[in-house]
């Protein structure tokens, strides 16, 4: 049966104009009008959802999130205690919050094997639409490898379909690359800089050389894939670019020739500004471990500084926050972030909408509520560019409707 939204407003994010009052039909999961609610011809066995008082805009995208660790903290002795399964089960509790924040569509960054996303499809837990990277890849003492002094590797996730994270050399890689593709990989996610939640590496040094990124950006596009890359330092950013990677990761050291390489067909940056802020918070409550609150301390003031740069040279910047560093359904507190080094609110709006649809290959069908898009949009009480606010908490996310499906109605 169709499903006819009635809304006081309709926000378009790639024009940045707001009609009223709206109306949004969406049948088989797709819309089928949106616009002046005079011009939409609603049939009569529609189930009609009232969204009086509320703007409504496409659904929101997140391009980094990590929906298999919880957002509560990195401790270490819960870890050693914590099952595989039980790990993969907190993705139930991360998709619905992640849902209910306003974000229908993810692109998971690496620890969620492919059937958190069968589960979803199939109807035994709600969840956003996601793409998936599977597996992390590092080199031997990387950012994803998670072996400590002692000789223990405690996995972020060591549940048997996510492959293994440490690789070294460009033909071993091509292996792994297959294998994660294999293991239902959309994106292949690389570390080409070290990392904070890592114990035995440094955020401002390279990882894995140009060879062995060549070789992960060649087998991904072979098979139709492109490649993310956690990078933080600057030879780590234009390594990863100078290789072909598509998005950079976090981005805390990017300098002026970095800025230049970005320039080119769908490369972006995924700031992920609120992961650093979240570290230190768990840090407070003692849910850190201090090599990684040092860490974080240490590269806070230049990823700011980092970003406002690429903002102002004009590079492309799709909206990600690491949600799994910090709490799954926070992640709209990213705006703020992004707001106050120097983006417009609409330009925000994008960066979640159009933007990140663009990104991630899914333009005209996420991002957007033109015909044939998915039927996914949420409602806040009042305009989301003159408050901004409005999309930054779970709370005033009011409605959201997943392809036709009305997922979370609190008015
Ligand atoms: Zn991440």
């Amino acid at each position: 049966m169709p499903t006819a939204v009635f809304a006081d407003a309709l926000y378009d994010p790639a024009t940045a104009d707001t009609t009223r009052p709206a109306a949004i039909l969406i049948d088989q999961g797709r819309v089928v009008a949106a616009g002046r609610r005079d011009q939409v011809q609603v049939p009569r066995d529609a189930v009609q959802v009232d969204a009086e008082g509320l703007t409504v805009l496409p659904g929101l995208i997140d391009c980094h999130v990590h929906l298999c660790i919880a957002g509560d903290g990195v401790v270490l002795a819960e870890m050693l205690a914590a099952p595989p399964s039980l790990t993969v089960l907190s993705a139930v509790v991360g998709c619905r919050n992640t849902l209910e924040a306003g974000f229908t569509t993810v692109r998971d960054a690496g620890l969620t094997p492919a059937a958190v996303r069968t589960a979803v499809e199939r109807g035994y837990f709600p969840g956003p639409r996601m793409l998936l990277a599977v597996a992390i890849l590092s080199q031997t003492g990387g950012h994803a490898d998670q072996h400590f002094p002692c000789g223990v590797s405690v996995l972020w996730n060591p549940a048997p379909d996510v492959p293994e994270s440490v690789v070294d050399g460009a033909e071993p890689m091509r292996q792994r690359v297959r294998e994660t593709i294999r293991a239902g990989a959309d994106w292949i996610k690389l570390c080409t800089s070290g990392g904070v939640l890592s114990p035995g590496d440094a955020p401002h040094h390279a990882t894995f050389t140009m060879e062995e990124i060549e070789a992960a950006v060649q087998e991904a596009a072979a098979q139709g894939r492109k490649v993310m890359s956690h990078a933080m330092s600057a030879a780590g950013i234009k390594n990863a670019l100078r290789s072909g990677v598509a998005t950079i990761e976090h981005g805390v050291w990017i300098d002026d020739e970095a800025c230049e390489l970005f320039q080119g067909t769908g490369r972006a940056l995924i700031p992920t500004l609120v992961a650093p802020l979240w570290v230190l918070r768990h840090a407070e409550t003692g849910r850190m471990p201090a090599f990684a609150k040092d860490k974080s301390r240490q590269i806070s003031e230049d990823h700011r500084v980092s970003i406002r740069r690429a903002i102002a040279a004009g590079v492309t910047v799709a909206f990600g926050t690491d949600a799994g560093v910090g709490p799954h359904g926070t992640n709209g507190e990213e705006f703020l972030l992004l707001q106050e080094l120097g983006m417009s609110s609409a330009d925000c709006i994008r960066s979640a909408t159009t933007v990140a649809a663009d990104v991630l290959d899914l333009g005209g069908r996420a991002g957007t509520l033109a015909e044939g898009a998915f039927g996914d949009l949420i409602g806040v009480p009042g305009d989301p560019v003159e408050n901004l606010q409005l999309l930054a908490r779970a709370e005033t996310i009011h409605l959201v409707v997943k392809g036709g499906e009305v997922v979370k109605s609190s008015r």
